[in-house]
């Protein structure tokens, strides 16, 4: 069932830290060429939802293809755990790596598959 929780999240060594909002009664799993490589999986939230609680004037962005997604990561540890773009309808939107929240068993999650390879 859709509930919305709060959960803290970051890279891995700590630099990047946040605090969201989110439902994870559903979690994408995209198979585009960078999702594929990094093994993340995503939940995605307004900007209202998400709040950079460290590593603000830190975080590097990545971005190919037709640089619609802001693929931020840590310069440090190298792990990308949030992204920032547009959603379909013109709005902001975070994406939030689910692997990157704490305490959040990714087994028990429902994943949903997403084609990105194709878009
Ligand atoms: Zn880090």
């Amino acid at each position: 069932m859709a509930e919305k929780k709060t959960y803290t999240g970051g890279c891995h060594c700590g630099e990047v830290r946040f605090e969201v909002t989110a439902d994870l009664s559903s979690v994408v799993s995209c198979n585009c060429s960078i999702c594929q490589k990094r093994g993340a999986l995503w939940v995605f939230v307004t900007p209202e939802s998400f709040a950079l609680r460290a590593g603000l004037d830190d975080v590097k962005d990545y971005q190919f293809g037709k640089k619609f997604i802001h693929h931020l990561f840590c310069p440090q540890c190298g792990v990308g755990a949030f992204s920032r773009g547009n959603a379909p309808n013109g709005g902001e939107m975070v994406a939030i790596n689910v692997r990157c929240l704490d305490d959040v068993d990714v087994a028990g999650l429902k994943l949903v598959p997403f084609d990105g390879r194709s878009l």
